[in-house]
């Protein structure tokens, strides 16, 4: 998960949905006040339109006035105009009246809604009387239809809504005129003021839904969002994401600042395979239950979570590492036998939060489950549970792991890879009778590096192919230099990986190869360690068979070594068997040990192979060999592994004739000795012979 990725689920567990429903409810309000408005503006147009024709007959009748100076002439022509009216003097005494006056002027009304230039507005009296409402109301004027219902009214095409009231004016002579108006709503008026007043309640009940649709959406989107983001479908508790964010908020508590805390990387081994054997939905459940165990086995507040498939990340709050190591033990044997029918195995790879605030300033909770990803890592070879602390030690693998893997391409590139030829010799005869090809690095950056350091990082990150072509291409490079310097080179045997044997067509390449470089085929034997009979046989037995059929010979590498050994004898159709050097380390009982040798020999021997013993140091075991009948020894006894130009000088020379051409120490280069650092194989190499190995350089 990237750094943004964390900020943002950061971002959304912190920000509250209490603030966009109070942005979603202003929103909406604003929508409402706005909708309230428009209706405002829409009944303000429509009564204006309504008054206006008013106005404008007391408007008429205030200009006939003027224009008379017969005032009490004109009253019947007024009278025309308005049913009832009355004239008020300067002083307010009423000169003319028609009709009922029923004007309260001491309402009158100033509203907004009639807004006309030098006419006041009065209240009807009469209006008031009729419906106790003191402002503002309708009187219903049904014509024949008298007293009527509203709901009749409506269905009544003739009928209108009266709304009376009193208007006044004032006259160039400075009389005053009264004129009731009527404010007359036709049936279609009304049913435009419903429509109005109608579409203005649904669009604020609509708002109103929208709202409080938008704010239950958005709670659950939020829910869901949350659940997405932090849960885990197969737990129903912690993922990744949440993991990361609680435990990175537990170690920046000021209060935590002193605690111990171990990320822990939980892999279950097998759960691939079960969900092979079984189903997906199966899987699912046995992590469930792997989940529910080691829930039930750590702290309160300690956090365990599901990542991805196998792996369950755990932070756990420890006192002690050893008490934290029996803690992590106990709940893998729980988990072992988490279901009756199977045997589980788990892999915990642990690393360490320091302690105190400073150091915990920064701290990425990511990296240090990297570590403790790492540590699982050393446990994948095995399928065994185990537990593995993250460690100096370890950091400094991963980092030369790292760097192998940053140079290898170059340092092919370059030719940093050296050819080291190690004699094989007949005991009997002492004479020289093949070779092994073993690599060395000379590397500018790290010095001259033993095989044991870097074959095993290549054969994990697949490099291995490359170096194994590069050295079958130099081996069959040399032999064609030296077949045209006139020497007699007898056969050299090349290492090739197992993870070669996944290509199909590898006999043809290593025959490419070969031929590419001009050497006969009959110089170059293929060794093939032990571990490469494990994969398919089919695909090894006719890879084997082509390789011979190309004639090279097939060795197999290290036999004895592993537990199939016997088996593999029997299906493999190989020419030469390599006897493992564990065989002359020394036994407790040296009577079986020579018991064990003169066997594989003898059985080698019937399967017409030829036997060469690896490994040998010592005279004794030379000669108890070369009395079994053992074919070749390739040994220290003999020599170690050394440069092409020192392995030369040896062709077609007996081992005795060698005291005074090179030391059989002195294999390793002058130069490496002076000019570079040794890095030395301790983990396939014993001590001794590492010391060897670099007092001989
Ligand atoms: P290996 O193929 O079993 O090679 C024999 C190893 O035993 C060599 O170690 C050799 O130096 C060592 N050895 C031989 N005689 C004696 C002895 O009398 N005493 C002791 N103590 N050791 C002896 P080296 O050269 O360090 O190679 C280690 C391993 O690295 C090889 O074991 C092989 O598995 C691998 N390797 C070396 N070169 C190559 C290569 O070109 N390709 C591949 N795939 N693997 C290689
Ligand atoms: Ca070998
Ligand atoms: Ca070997």
């Amino acid at each position: 998960m990237g750094k943004t990725d964390k900020k943002q689920a950061l971002k959304l567990r912190k920000t509250h949905p209490i603030l966009s429903i109070v942005c979603t409810v202003f929103v909406s309000l604003l929508a409402i006040v706005f909708m309230v408005f428009l209706g405002l503006v829409a009944y303000r147009y429509l009564i204006q339109s309504k008054t206006n024709t008013q106005t404008d007959k007391l408007k008429t009748m205030v200009r006939i006035y003027d224009q008379t100076d017969d005032k009490e002439g004109i009253i019947p022509t007024l009278a025309v105009i308005s049913d009832s009216f009355y004239i008020k003097d300067k002083d307010g005494n009423i000169i003319y009246s028609a009709g009922d006056n029923t004007c309260d002027e001491s309402q009158s009304s100033e509203s907004s809604l009639f807004p006309e230039e030098g006419i006041t507005f009065y209240d009807d009296k009469a209006m008031d009387l009729l419906d106790d409402d003191p402002s503002f109301g309708f009187t219903i004027d049904t014509g024949d239809l008298d007293s009527k219902t509203i709901g009749e009214i409506v269905n009544d095409r003739e009928a209108v809504l009266k709304a009376p009231f009193w208007m006044s004016c004032k006259t160039v002579s400075g009389d005053t005129i009264y004129s009731k108006g009527n404010l007359e709503f036709s049936l279609h008026d009304t049913a435009i003021i419903l429509a109005i007043a109608l579409l203005a309640a649904i669009g604020v009940i609509v708002v109103i839904i929208v709202v409080i649709v938008r704010v239950v959406a958005n709670i659950r989107d939020r829910r869901k969002m949350r659940k997405l983001l932090f849960l885990d479908s197969v737990s129903d508790d912690n993922n990744w994401m949440r993991y990361l964010i609680t435990t990175e908020e537990i170690i920046h508590k000021r209060r935590n600042a002193d605690n111990l805390y171990a990320v822990v990387n939980l892999v279950f081994v097998n759960y691939r395979n079960f969900v092979l054997c079984h189903s997906m939905e199966e899987g699912e459940i046995m992590l469930r239950k792997v989940y529910e165990t080691v829930r039930a086995n750590v702290g309160k507040k300690d956090i365990v979570a599901h990542s991805t498939s196998q792996n369950f990340p755990l932070f756990i709050k420890y006192r002690d590492k050893e008490e934290l190591r029996m803690q992590l033990q106990g709940i893998i044997s729980k988990l072992e036998k988490v279901d009756p029918d199977h045997r589980f195995s788990f892999h915990a790879g642990v690393a360490f939060i320091p302690a105190g605030r400073a150091e915990k300033r920064g701290l990425d909770i990511d990296s240090v489950y990297n570590h403790a990803c790492a540590a699982t890592m050393t446990l994948e070879d095995t399928d065994e549970s185990g537990i593995v602390f993250f460690d100096d030690e370890l950091l400094k693998k991963q980092l030369w792991i790292d760097k192998v893997h940053e140079k290898q391409a170059k340092a092919v590139e370059n030719e940093e890879f050296i050819v080291y030829y190690q004699p094989k010799y007949n005991p009997r005869t002492d004479e020289l009778c093949g070779a092994e090809a073993l690599v060395r690095w000379q590397s500018p950056d790290f010095g001259f590096v033993f095989p044991g350091r870097f074959i095993p990082v290549f054969e994990k990150n697949g490099f291995i192919t490359e170096i194994d072509h590069y050295m079958l291409d130099h081996v069959a490079r040399d032999i064609r230099r030296w077949l045209d310097q006139g020497l007699d080179p007898v056969p050299v045997s090349v290492n090739i990986s197992r993870a070669h044997f996944i290509e199909s067509d590898l006999p043809e390449q290593i025959r490419d190869i070969v031929d590419r470089n001009n050497c006969p085929h009959g110089s170059i034997e293929i060794e093939l360690t032990e571990s490469a009979f494990f994969d398919d046989k089919n695909a090894l037995i006719s890879a084997i068979s082509r390789l011979q059929e190309y004639g090279f010979a097939v060795s197999m590498d290290d036999f004895g070594s592993g537990y199939s050994s016997l088996n593999s004898l029997k299906d493999l159709p190989l020419n030469v068997l390599k006897l493992d050097a564990g065989f002359f380390r020394g036994s407790d009982d040296e009577e079986r040990e020579h018991i064990v040798v003169a066997e594989a020999i003898k059985l080698a021997k019937n399967l017409n192979m030829k036997i060469v013993a690896e490994g040998v140091e010592e005279k004794e075991t030379v000669d108890f060999l070369a009395g079994e009948g053992c074919d070749m020894i390739q040994g220290y006894y003999y020599a170690k592994p050394m440069p092409g130009s020192d392995y030369e000088m040896r062709i077609g020379k007996k081992a005795t004739d060698l005291v005074e051409l090179a030391p059989v120490e002195a294999n390793e280069p002058e130069t490496a000795k002076e000019e570079t650092t040794v890095i030395t194989d301790t983990e396939t190499v014993p001590e001794e012979d590492t010391k060897d190995d670099q007092a001989g350089i």
